[in-house]
Parts: structure tokens; sequence; C-alpha cells
């Protein structure tokens, strides 16, 4: 009998968001992995990004702007209601990712100050590896959240909204304690290495949304499966 080839089951396999909660294995925090592993984890991260993107074009039809770091498009006023938010309740605009380091913006300045050392920290391991942060969402006053729940709704409908935008008294960004970082990779830089600062994805559709979860070095809890979980 021949015993050259290897199991088939050590083939990585398909990336899917059921297994996405696995995709990082419990590491011990004895010691940072050396740059060669961690570049090796980054691109099998990258090969999982691609199965994102694909995920992400799945999803196209219900959630038409959905481009893997941001939600879609917002018109800047809904119809109908006087509230538009500004940059005082923490609005970022489409495609106008901020910076970690844009103190005089309240979308940073009010987010937790520990949730904001621990990603400056991340960030400043990840530009190591050539990988940039982008504040796509931070802290939000109460109003600005609502006026996005509502207007996803209007958008998209409220069974699939709800599922993306959690209520105002839900919502871990209103408390300023999630943030939410583009582009592609370097949500999979945060998802691969962010637990080493107490990082974690919570939320399983939404591999932009970051918490700070668990202790650093420890593994990251069970993801929740929506803003509904
Ligand atoms: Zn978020």
């Amino acid at each position: 009998m021949s015993t050259s080839s290897a199991p088939s089951s050590r083939r990585p396999a398909p990336f899917d968001s059921a297994r996405r909660a696995t995709f990082v294995a419990p590491r011990t925090n004895r010691s940072r992995p050396s740059r060669r592993v961690r570049r090796r984890r980054l691109a099998v991260a990258a090969v999982a990004a691609t199965g994102v993107v694909a995920l992400a074009a799945g999803l196209m039809g219900v959630f038409p702007s959905v481009s893997g770091s941001s939600l879609p498009s917002l018109p800047s006023v809904l119809p109908g209601t006087a509230f538009s938010p500004s940059a005082d309740d923490g609005f970022i605009g489409d495609g106008a990712g901020v910076d970690l380091a844009d103190d005089d913006l309240p979308a940073i300045a009010r987010l937790d100050p520990e949730l904001l050392a621990a990603m400056r920290a991340a960030e400043a391991d990840a530009a190591g590896d050539g990988i940039r942060f982008q504040v796509t969402g931070g802290w939000r006053s109460a109003a600005y959240q609502q006026w996005l729940l509502d207007t996803r709704i209007a958008e998209v409908g409220e069974e699939t909204a709800r599922a993306y935008v959690a209520t105002p008294e839900q919502s871990r960004h209103v408390n300023g304690d999630a943030v939410d970082i583009g582009p592609v990779d370097a949500q999979y830089w945060l998802i691969s290495y962010g637990s080493d600062y107490g990082i974690c994805q919570t939320y399983a559709n939404e591999p932009w949304h970051f918490e700070l979860a668990t202790e650093p070095g420890r593994a990251c809890p069970d993801m929740r499966t929506d803003a509904t979980g």
C-alpha cells in the first residue's frame, strides 16, 4: 500500500463564513510568532480574503454596494428626515476612511482609550508588514446610529438592515467600544493577529468590525452571528 500521498485533509479548506470562526487557531501567549511565520500566515489570510470577496459578491444582490470593507453608499440625507450626521456625530463619509491618529475627529477621540491604544499598537506592527489601517467607522452619536439604521432599512429592508446595523441602545460604536477597519488586507491582518492586542472580530458577518474582546495573547471568543445576535 502506498504511503506517499499526504492526506487530503491537510489541504486548506475552502473559506466560508462558518469556518471563519475557527480560521485563527488558538495560540499560546508564549511569544509573538516570528516575522517569517507571520508572513506565511498573512499569505493564508490573503487566500481567505479572496473567499470573502466572493462572499461579498454573493451578497450583492441583497446588499448592492457591499465592498468588503464598508457598508453600502449612503445618501447624505435620508428623504423625509431632518437629521443629517456630521463629523460631530462621528460621521465618516464613504470612501473617506480616517486615520487612528486623527484625534481631532470625534469618531476617533471618543473611542475607548484602551481600544484606541490597542488599535494603534496593532497598526504600528501591521505597518511593518506593509499594511495600513483605515477607520471607516468609530464612535457614533446615538442620533447617527439611529439615522444609519433608518437609512439602511429604507435601502434594503428591515431584516437585512438589522443584521448589519445595531440599534443605538445595542451598538458598541455608540459607547466607543467598536471600530470598523478597511481595506480587506487590514481586516485580515487584524483577524490573524488582533488577539495579540486583545482585538477581535465580534460579528461573523462583519469582517471589518473589531472590539476589545479578549486578554492580549488569548484566543478570541466565539463570534455573534450578526447585529441581531
Ligand atoms: Zn462596526
